[in-house]
């Protein structure tokens, strides 16, 4: 995380700053607010503002008139059952905005979710700093074998060390161009918004991106979860911990009942029933297909 001494006596300044409020106020999110938690190389995620908290999911779900909270077991349960039953809209009362630094590739994942607010650092306007994604020497991965969108291994040795340092290469190589480009010592310079092209897409970007509680939980279900590449896998992760200290009841509930939650087909079940009632059941006799037996194994045996 390459913060300057300038940006980070801003964020201070930021934090040193309260003002009294009739608002709901998160005490866990409020601890955050404002700090940049760290990911990947150069990357971060910040929390810049929050509307609600676990109240205010109960609030609007009761339609209450004042703080509808009845006792705090009370909330919790109403939480869990508006979790279980995908009764989504109370979640959408709570929001939040973040400041994000990611690599190119790993944002043009994230924009594809597309229930949120954003506001892009602008590359035709600024210069782009000389930030670029090297994965750390366990993350430098062969090809996966079984599955063609993933990886395997880490690479070893020489054939690690040649290509950390083909992706060094490139990228500074691909900046110095960038920056003789757009220079305007002795010639015209090009303009940012074309230079720009001439970057890899392991650059570093900003952006501010606002989201309500109900869409980013949809987002972290997908983005934290083993499937998700990596590079994006810890930018969920990152952002999981935060909402755990922002809605420390809707969090578990999403834990509970989305995150570690498995779904299964109406065959699936149907062999859980079979298999309650001691039938012997197989791939072949289960009427699902090699795929799915193996998900439905990994779900029902943990293998
Ligand atoms: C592991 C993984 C692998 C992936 N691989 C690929 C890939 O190979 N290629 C690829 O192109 N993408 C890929 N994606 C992206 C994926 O297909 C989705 O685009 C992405 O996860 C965003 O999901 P979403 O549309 O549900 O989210 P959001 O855009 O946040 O939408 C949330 C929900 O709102 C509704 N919604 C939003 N906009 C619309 C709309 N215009 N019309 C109808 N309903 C809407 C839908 O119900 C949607 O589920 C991958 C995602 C994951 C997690």
């Amino acid at each position: 995380m390459s913060l300057s001494t300038e940006q980070l006596a801003e964020i201070e300044e930021q934090r040193g700053q309260t003002a009294p409020t009739r608002r709901a106020v998160s005490e866990g999110l409020e601890e955050r607010l404002f700090t940049a938690h760290p990911v990947l190389d150069h990357g971060f995620v910040r929390v810049i503002d929050y509307m609600g908290d676990d109240a205010a999911i109960c609030q609007a779900a009761r339609v209450s008139y004042g703080k509808g909270t009845k006792s705090v077991q009370n909330d919790e349960g109403l939480i869990r059952y508006l979790m279980r039953h995908w009764h989504s809209t109370p979640f959408e009362m709570c929001e939040i905005k973040l400041h994000v630094k990611l690599p190119v590739f790993v944002a043009r994942q994230w924009i594809r979710h597309r229930t949120a607010n954003v506001n892009e650092y602008s590359a035709r306007y600024s210069i782009l700093d000389r930030e670029f994604y090297i994965p750390a020497p366990e993350h430098v991965a062969a090809q996966s074998e079984i599955n063609n969108q993933g990886r395997g291994d880490a690479l070893q040795g020489e054939e690690a060390a040649r290509v950390l340092d083909m992706l060094k290469s490139d990228s500074m190589r691909c900046y110095d161009n960038y920056e003789a480009m757009i220079s305007q010592d002795g010639q015209q310079g090009l303009a940012r918004e074309l230079a720009r092209m001439n970057l890899p897409a392991n650059v570093y970007t900003q952006w501010y991106w606002k989201v309500d509680l109900h869409n980013l939980f949809h987002f972290l279900r997908l983005r934290a979860d083993a499937h998700a590449q990596y590079e994006i896998r810890v930018y969920a992760e990152t952002m999981c911990n935060i909402v755990a200290d922002w809605v420390p009841f809707a969090y578990k509930a999403f834990e509970d009942y989305r995150l570690g939650a498995a779904s299964l087909s109406a065959q699936m079940v149907n062999c859980v029933q079979r298999m309650l009632r001691g039938e012997e059941v197989s791939q072949e006799n289960s009427g699902l297909s090699a795929r799915e037996w193996r998900e439905f194994e990994t779900i029902v045996r943990g293998n």
